[in-house]
């Protein structure tokens, strides 16, 4: 028998793997290498660099951000939130669900392949105290925050096909506020009720900014929070208070993943032409940011590398929730 030194490539019959392992290989260092980033988009640090700052907070002003799951309001905004208290603003975060949807997540917290309702439940209290901790890291009083305790993955359907029937979560199996803590527990899970409980939210603080998810969000409950903020916002005559931010901002966005805090946070491919400022964080308030990031335990054991990404140099605010043009410029305009 000929004998056959070993080699790196497989046999005759399986060389299509060796396009399948170029590709594999090819993705992991787009999404996670920030020179191949880089690479693949040249041009997109300049972009963010290019970009008007964020104007700066001031003493006494009322920030207010609508949050529709626990960490949202620290991935979008925990700089700005460090920025502005210091600057002498009063921060308030009313959070709309409290993430009781997240199936992985329950069945990884629950140690279950398949969670009961139980489960849910227990993420919800969990995260609404990940949440308390978050917040209290970045500053913010607990009496400036509101668990409102709507369905997580439910609000879309609250918006569109019941807004005024009472919809039944498919995790946690309630059909009405029910967690400890929220504003108004017994509610039925309306569309009608979690419009009316935003309202008086909004109502209560008043505030000079409103900081919510753009339309472009790919998330149905970030979408539905800017729909509800966009229609109370109007009702008010106040949209030029709005500010639009965005988590689930298109194919893999932010690139790279993990922690690259000197990198840029550069545009979401999903909402590329909005009217976008750069806030810039100093090295402390990453630092800082990233502590709030991580007190999100139960979310960072599953999304580590994706909330990391969010640690970066800069944060991003849209004064629009459409890019800049007839439809935007006299009822959003620059502050
Ligand atoms: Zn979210």
């Amino acid at each position: 028998m000929r004998f056959r030194p070993p080699t790196l490539f497989p046999p005759k019959g399986r060389r299509w793997l060796i396009p399948v392992l170029l590709i594999a290989v090819a993705l992991a260092l787009w999404i996670n290498v920030a020179p191949f980033t880089r690479l693949t988009q040249p041009m997109a640090a300049a972009r963010v660099a290019r970009l008007p700052a964020t104007p700066p907070f001031y003493s006494g002003e009322k920030i207010m951000i609508l949050s529709p799951h626990p960490d949202d309001e620290t991935l979008c905004c925990g700089g700005m939130i460090e920025q502005a208290r210091a600057a002498g603003a009063e921060v308030y975060v009313t959070f709309v669900t409290s993430g009781d949807g997240f199936e992985f997540d329950a069945a990884f917290e629950g140690r279950q392949l398949r969670p009961g309702a139980g489960a849910f439940r227990s993420l919800a209290l969990k995260r609404m105290n990940e949440a308390r901790a978050a917040t209290r890291a970045l500053g913010i009083p607990a009496s400036h925050l509101s668990f409102l305790g709507y369905p997580d993955g439910g609000l879309l359907h609250l918006f569109l096909e019941n807004y005024a029937t009472p919809y039944l979560s498919p995790t946690s199996r309630l059909d009405k506020v029910s967690y400890a803590g929220a504003a108004s527990p017994g509610n039925s899970y309306t569309g009608l009720n979690l419009e009316r409980d935003l309202t008086a939210q909004v109502e209560a603080v008043n505030p000079d900014l409103l900081l919510v998810p753009a339309p472009q969000d790919a998330h149905p409950d970030h979408r539905t929070t800017s729909y509800l903020a966009l229609r109370l916002m109007a009702e008010r005559g106040q949209t030029s208070r709005l500010r639009f931010w965005v988590i689930h901002g298109g194919l893999e966005w932010p690139l790279p993943k993990g922690l690259h805090r000197s990198e840029p946070l550069t545009l979401p491919s999903r909402a590329m032409n909005l009217a976008w400022t750069r806030a810039d964080l100093t090295p402390a308030q990453v630092l800082q940011k990233g502590e709030a990031i991580r007190v999100y335990r139960s979310q960072t054991a599953l999304l580590g590398r994706f909330m990391q990404a969010f640690e970066r140099k800069n944060e991003l605010l849209s004064t629009t929730p459409l890019p800049p043009g007839p439809l935007t410029d006299t009822a959003y305009p620059s502050r």
